[in-house]
């Protein structure tokens, strides 16, 4: 379904498209196939929405902010289990995406409050400086489907909180996710027009709408560099805002004055959430020579505990890669690492027994001897693998961790105050976890250096990237 205007509808072609189950290969519904005239009429609505939406009180955008809130907490089992069937994830795991995705309801609820203005000392005696912070206009959004309720509500929110209007295309794997979010909206009473949304499953003519449409004032961007890096050329041919979150290649490091079990479970952790399907995902395990035995060990047996499955059934930790490109791209970079001499400590194999052939499932995998010379160590795998490859230097491991055209999360390991601001610093990373596997909330800016992307979402940054500033010079 696309929601125009404030209203449920069809594409306007009368086509759609059948949403799969990644765990089980069952089809779970039938979503419309918006086109380019769709996401042009939902731009259109936008923009007549703006005009009045952008003047409403801050008060008062943010009370329907606080009730999409509470619809979301209020639905978060049913919205979790959709979650669940559509993108693969554990139940666990879809509760807490909803729990963080509805938390940026709440905190841009409370920070569309605080969009405040300066007063300026100013060069002349009969001259003032005045600054305002103004909505930037009708905003186009794409999403991916690896957190498919949570990278909507962190554009959603801040959009609307700053006065902008909304039209948001999810990806065509997760569209039904999407809709509930939506429906979240609708019942919330946001008018007509604020946040539209396009589902289809032919993503490109809408993205060209998007960038070509002179009423977009801005795109945002969540998924691939590639495609990111495409839109936001294309956009910058009109001059029109752009925030990008793109791929990541994190670098995890553990040095030897970590204590390994506790590095071990964080890695563990950190690397097989959401089968190792997120941008923040530890692709690189970097650990000193001196505790990488136990490390490995310990590291080994966590994953050896995991159980992959469908994500509704209990103690399921590990769902299923979203489709069979994911699971061959894994499999291809495991085979190339042990071609290049990686050992392979535990997995490495696709999972078809007890009915996993329906589904995209691969077994949590750890490589050790990882080397430069391979794929795993170079491109993001955006799976269940985890890399390890030992270091004894300080700088030598800075100067590995920072050698990637990428920049959005890094993790250390160490006991050592001076250590740990060293890295913090010294990491070419928009986010850096110390002894810290989860360093992401609504209320901390998320964002990515280098070609990781631009701007940030999340915290008071988030909402910056919906304002433009407005500088009013007055003679008096
Ligand atoms: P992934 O490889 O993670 O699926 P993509 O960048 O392909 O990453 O997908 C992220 C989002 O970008 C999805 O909403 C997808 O539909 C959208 N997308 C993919 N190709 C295009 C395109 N050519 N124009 C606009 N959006 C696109």
């Amino acid at each position: 379904m696309l929601y125009v205007d404030g209203e449920w509808r069809g594409a306007g072609s009368g086509r759609s498209f059948e949403v799969t189950n990644p765990a089980t290969g069952e089809t779970i519904g039938d979503v419309a196939d918006g086109t380019r005239a769709d996401a042009s009429q939902a731009v259109i609505a936008a923009s007549v929405a703006f005009n009045t939406w952008s003047r409403f009180t801050a008060f008062e955008r943010s009370e329907y902010l606080y009730a999409a809130y509470g619809l979301m907490i209020e639905r978060k089992e049913a919205l979790a289990r959709l979650m669940t069937e559509e993108q693969g994830k554990p139940l666990r795991a879809a509760r807490n995406e909803v729990q963080y995705a509805a938390d940026f309801f709440l905190w841009y609820a409370e920070e569309a409050k605080r969009v405040y203005g300066d007063v300026l000392p100013a060069p002349r005696s009969d001259q003032r400086f005045i600054v305002l912070r103004q909505p930037v206009g009708v905003v186009a959004a794409i999403t991916p489907w690896n957190y498919p309720v949570s990278m909507i509500t962190r554009k959603v929110a801040p959009a609307l909180a700053a006065g902008c209007t909304i039209v948001v295309k999810p990806a065509e794997q997760t569209p039904l996710c999407a809709i509930e979010v939506f429906n979240a909206l609708h019942d919330a009473g946001v008018p007509a027009g604020v946040a539209n949304l396009v589902t289809t499953a032919n993503p490109a003519p809408i993205g060209d709408e998007f960038v070509e449409n002179p009423a977009v004032a801005k795109v945002t961007f969540t998924g691939s560099s590639e495609v990111g890096t495409k839109l936001a050329s294309r956009a910058a041919a009109s001059m029109k805002r752009v925030s990008l979150e793109l791929g990541g290649h994190a670098p995890f490091i553990v040095f030897a004055d970590a204590l390994p079990e506790y590095a071990a479970k964080g890695a563990s952790l950190v690397k097989f959430l959401n089968t190792g399907q997120a941008c923040i995902s530890p692709n690189r395990i970097f650990v000193h020579r001196g505790i990488a035995d136990v490390f490995l060990d310990v590291l080994v047996d966590r994953v050896a505990g995991m159980r992959a499955g469908n994500g509704l059934a209990e103690g399921v930790n590990i769902g299923p890669l979203v489709d069979m490109q994911a699971l061959e791209k894994v499999d291809r970079h495991v085979t190339d690492a042990v071609e290049h001499g990686a050992t392979l400590q535990i997995g490495g194999q696709r999972l078809i027994d007890d009915g996993l052939d329906a589904g995209f499932f691969y077994a949590p995998t750890v490589l050790s001897g990882v080397t430069p010379e391979m794929e795993v160590y170079n491109q993001e795998t955006f799976g269940p693998v985890a890399p390890i490859i030992t270091f004894t230097d300080d700088d030598e491991v800075l100067s590995l961790a920072n050698d990637t055209g990428y920049g959005l999360a890094a993790y250390v390991y160490t006991q050592s105050l001076g250590r740990a601001m060293r890295m913090f610093e010294g990491l070419h990373f928009g986010i850096v976890g110390i002894n810290d596997i989860n360093p992401t909330a609504a209320a901390a800016p998320f964002g990515g250096m280098n070609q990781s992307g631009i701007g940030r979402e999340g915290g008071r940054e988030g909402i910056a990237e919906y304002l433009e500033v407005k500088l009013g010079g007055f003679s008096i």
